[in-house]
């Protein structure tokens, strides 16, 4: 058995691991990186792909932007289509200028481990049967096993960023947390396809067959999606059935056509809500899908998870330069408070876009309108850009300010 001790232990390398483990090298406080799965395996996982301002704000200031800027394609707008029209929210001239970056997360998640082994930080690939113990005391314990050998790793904190299937949250005793859950009668197919986007901007459709998006990688992939029944499987919809599904949600009265070109993959995710309260457990803190999932519609999985471990990296902070535990004990509270408006956001943006199995009529016909009003009344479309592009870290602070009595 091998044993050794850092500050920090961190569970998982996706975007919340890995960001807190630059924004902790930042501040001088030593960490250790856990991962599962491969480098070659979390360097090629497709997911996100939508940055908020604020997550680029954030990693401009960590110097982790470089090919991000270079290779990001930004975005001052996004397409609605509806019964065979296009509308267009501007999402820069809303939000004085703020737009969104589309850049992969795989890309990111390759920055961002490159540029922490680069400066010598440590990330330990394919660890096995990960164990928290001792998660009341000052000193927990994080229990491994790596090409066969067991470790142990003492450290102050353990900040669990492992995703939603990861162990960090299923090791706080029953009756600690909280869960709030709801899961929606539809899933999402996305593709990744090797054809120039046919489209300059996102286009979110809702169509009476269901919800699709085209959205884009670079300027030679595409990234779709469709609304399908949970229940499918992927061989139901080989690829012909679904670019024409493509072309006929996307399609405009205009005559529009959507290029198509080979599937690189192809993936079914289910649409789920989740939040757990509180977001710590004694030196244990919770951080991105560990704590929280959002539906993928408000793109907003991976910035909630960098916006988490901001704050955590700053509670940290904080206690190793005076020992002070008041940002520590307030973490959950602060992050919740943002977390719940984007569970808003995310909720209130996938009613308006998807059709719901079984619908009944007149709900249909006031889902349209409500869809449409959000397309021409400037406050409903600068409320969508308010949320899409720019919701600030300091989200929490900002509702305590206006607080009156
Ligand atoms: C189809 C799809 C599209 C999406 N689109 C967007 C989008 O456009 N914009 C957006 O912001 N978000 C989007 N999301 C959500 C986004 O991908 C997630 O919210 C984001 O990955 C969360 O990051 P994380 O670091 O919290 O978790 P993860 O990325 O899940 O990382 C957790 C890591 O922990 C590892 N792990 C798990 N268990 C253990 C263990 N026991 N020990 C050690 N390591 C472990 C996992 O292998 C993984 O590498 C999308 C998600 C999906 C599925």
């Amino acid at each position: 058995m091998s044993i050794s001790e850092t500050q920090v232990g961190i569970i998982g390398a996706g975007p919340a691991g890995l960001v807190l483990s630059h924004l902790l090298a930042r501040a001088g406080i030593e960490a250790v990186v856990l991962e599962t799965r491969s480098r070659e395996y979390v360097e090629h996982r497709v997911r996100a792909g939508v940055l908020e301002q604020s997550t680029i704000d954030l990693l401009d200031e960590l110097s982790l932007s470089a090919r991000l800027r270079a290779e990001g394609l930004i975005h001052r707008g996004i397409l609605i289509g509806l019964e065979g029209r296009r509308y267009r929210i501007p999402l820069s001239e809303l939000t004085s200028g703020r737009a969104i970056t589309i850049y992969g997360q795989q890309e990111l998640v390759k920055d961002l481990i490159a540029a922490r082994l680069a400066a010598g930080g440590d990330i330990e690939f394919e660890v096995e049967a990960v164990e928290l113990s001792g998660l009341e005391t000052q000193r927990p314990t994080i229990r491994y096993h790596q090409r066969g050998h067991p470790h142990e790793l003492h450290c102050d904190f353990v900040a669990g960023c492992d995703g939603s299937h990861g162990v960090s949250r299923r090791s706080i005793p029953p009756g600690v947390l909280r869960v709030y859950e709801r899961r929606y009668p539809f899933a999402w197919l996305g593709i990744l396809a090797a054809v120039a986007p046919s489209t300059d901007e996102l286009i979110y459709a809702r169509h009476e067959r269901g919800f699709a998006l085209h959205s884009v990688r670079s300027p030679t992939i595409s990234r779709l999606y469709i609304q399908v029944d949970p229940g499918t499987a992927l061989a139901d919809w080989p690829d012909d059935r679904l670019w024409q599904e493509l072309q006929l949600r996307l399609g405009t009265n205009d005559g529009w056509t959507l290029a198509d070109g080979p599937v690189l993959e192809k993936s079914i995710a289910l649409h789920h809500s989740f939040v757990v309260e509180p977001m710590q457990h004694g030196r244990l803190f919770l951080a991105g899908d560990a704590a929280h999932i959002v539906p993928p519609t408000g793109a907003k999985g991976l910035n909630l998870a960098v916006a988490d471990v901001r704050m955590l990296a700053r509670a940290i902070g904080h206690w190793y330069r005076g020992r002070q535990t008041e940002e520590l004990e307030r973490y959950s509270e602060r992050c919740l408070n943002r977390i719940w408006r984007v569970q808003e956001f995310s909720s209130w943006l996938t009613g308006l876009l998807h059709r719901l199995p079984g619908m009944d009529p007149f709900d249909d016909r006031i889902a349209r309108a409500r869809l449409e009003w959000v397309c021409r009344s400037e406050a409903e479309a600068l409320s969508l850009a308010e949320n899409y592009v720019c919701l600030p870290f300091e989200y929490s602070d900002q509702i305590s300010k206006n607080i009156v009595s």
